[in-house]
């Protein structure tokens, strides 16, 4: 049966989508988030797949920068430098938060501008109690308070840190005329990034959690900076300026383990583990899972949302955690770095992965193993 009312907690993507999703299809939707539209931690990185699932999407285009320039920089410090023909665009949170928002509300969802503190289930459905002391009832619930979500955390218990990333970043409030760069480091299973847009730029780190200090952490970033005369020209003050956030890394067995819905709730976007283990990009598959979760919720059949997201994860997500680890092995990191010198199919396909292209998994295979052959003979 389709739930009349539903409460999301929490307009992010997932639930800023899910909101307009729903409310365009005549249900009544309350909505808080007691932040939005905010500059959430995040590089804003939007890629083409995103816009190819998601037209409605496309005024969105000409408030970001389109990244057509990239740059690799391996452990060896082998240089790739490229132009791609589909850009990977960059949106302010606080731009995205705001279109989303925008397009909620003129579908007709309540937004309620507070912080939920707890619910609690009774007969007619569930009652969520906020930050301002507001009660509401409705007869659905969806958990799209990323990351460290409540509704998760009371649900489905807590994850063990291995199923985050940790990262440090940085807005800087100018844009910096450099390629968007991924820059890897031999100790670091992560990466550090450059992330270019309109009039803001967005540089940072992310690795496994708990396995580096914050200090490491820094001091790998600060290399980056040193390295790009765009950025330590800046003078920044990467402690006084770095913002540290999680982002879900999910490992494969919590992938297969993770319960996404039941008989009063949902969870989407991060608080669902949505995002990719290795890249860390999530804000794709936080609107991707979002609009699986409405279309289950609209035919009457929320249950159905536990498959669809799992296939979601497989044909997405679920692959990265098992290479991921292997990728960032040290002899992997140099085997890379020989392929990027050597090899033409490895430069073609880093190419086509980094913007968050989706090659299909056959010509992935081809590749590599084209690449492998043309660096070891
Ligand atoms: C440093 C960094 C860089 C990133 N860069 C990229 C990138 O370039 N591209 C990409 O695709 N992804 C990136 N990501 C990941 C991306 O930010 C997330 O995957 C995405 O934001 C998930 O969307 P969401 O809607 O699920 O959650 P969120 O965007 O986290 O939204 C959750 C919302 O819930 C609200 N909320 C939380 N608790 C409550 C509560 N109790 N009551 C009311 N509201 C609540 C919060 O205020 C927030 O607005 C990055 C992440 C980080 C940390």
């Amino acid at each position: 049966m389709t739930p009349k009312k539903i409460g999301i907690i929490g307009a992010g993507p997932a639930g800023a989508w899910l909101a307009y999703r729903l409310a365009q299809a005549g249900l009544e939707v309350l909505i808080y988030d007691h932040k939005v539209p905010w500059e959430k931690p995040c590089a804003g990185g939007l890629s083409s797949v995103l816009w190819g699932r998601f037209p409605e999407l496309d005024p969105l285009k000409s408030q970001g920068y389109p990244n057509r320039k990239f740059r690799i920089v391996t452990v060896l410090g082998e240089k790739l430098e490229s132009e791609v023909s589909h850009p990977l665009y960059t949106v302010t949170r606080k731009r995205l938060g705001r279109f989303l928002m925008d397009k909620a509300a003129s579908a007709g969802a309540e937004f309620s501008p507070a912080k939920v503190d707890n619910f609690t289930r009774n007969n007619n459905g569930v009652e969520l109690i906020d930050n301002r002391g507001g009660r509401a009832r409705v007869d659905f619930m969806v958990g799209a308070d990323g990351v460290s979500s409540l509704v998760r955390r009371k649900l489905c218990g807590a994850w063990a840190s291995r199923n985050f990333n940790y990262s440090l970043s940085v807005l800087i409030p100018k844009p910096v005329s450099v390629p968007l760069t991924f820059q890897f480091f031999s100790g670091l299973a992560g990466y550090t990034w450059i992330f270019p847009g309109i009039d803001s730029t967005s540089i940072g780190i992310g690795a496994k959690a708990g396995r580096y200090k914050a200090e490491t952490l820094f001091s790998f970033l600060a290399q980056m900076v040193s390295k790009n005369p765009e950025l330590s020209g800046l003078n920044l003050d990467l402690r006084a300026e770095a913002v540290a956030a999680l982002i879900p890394s999910l490992t494969f067995s919590s992938f297969l383990r993770q319960k996404v819905v039941g008989e009063y709730w949902a969870l989407a976007g991060d608080a669902s583990g949505a995002a990719h283990p290795v890249s860390g990009g999530g804000i794709h598959n936080a609107i991707f899972s979002a609009n699986l979760l409405a279309d289950s919720i609209i035919s009457g059949n929320p249950r159905r949302y536990q498959q669809d997201w799992r296939r979601m994860c497989r044909q997405e997500l679920t692959g990265a955690s098992l290479w991921g680890p292997i990728f960032y092995r040290p002899g992997m990191q140099k085997l890379f770095s020989k392929m990027i010198a050597k090899s033409e199919a490895a430069r073609a396909l880093t190419v086509e992965l980094l913007p968050g292209g989706r090659p299909k998994r056959t010509a992935v295979l081809l590749k590599l193993l084209k690449a492998v052959s043309q660096v070891l003979i």
